[in-house]
């Protein structure tokens, strides 16, 4: 089976750590970066199945981050998950609205985490079952 590669671009070392644990855990390919700057070089080199793109970063923020992604030919068919901390109204129309695939808030649900990816990736893939 194939293994699925993340990108994660998360600023926050605990989360980092923990959704890299529990991706990997479940036989995930996992590279990461810090800054949205990093993010873009690596979602480049690497052309990942999912990219989780936290929206709060050091410098350029995610959601910038995001656009620059999806107004690149070489990257635009990537599915970038936004992962929030301050889930506000509005937040998520605005992830949207950046070209995001989907969205997620902090703190995640470790328990549910690592099928929601799979089934983000599969939406993405256009393989949803249909039972
Ligand atoms: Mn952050």
């Amino acid at each position: 089976m194939k293994r699925n590669r993340i990108l994660i671009i998360e600023d926050n070392l605990l989360n980092l750590e923990l959704v890299t644990d529990l991706l990997e855990a479940n036989g995930c390919l996992v590279g990461s970066a810090q800054t949205a700057e990093e993010g873009l070089r690596l979602a480049r080199v690497l052309l990942p199945d999912l990219v989780l793109m936290d929206v709060s970063l050091p410098g350029m923020d995610g959601l910038s981050a995001t656009k620059i992604l999806k107004a690149d030919p070489a990257t635009h068919h990537l599915t970038v998950v936004a992962l929030t901390a301050n889930a506000m109204k509005g937040d998520e129309e605005a992830a949207l609205n950046a070209g995001c695939d989907g969205y997620l808030t902090k703190p995640i649900d470790t328990r549910t985490f690592c099928a929601t990816i799979t089934k983000l990736i599969a939406v993405a893939n256009g393989h949803l079952l249909a039972h």
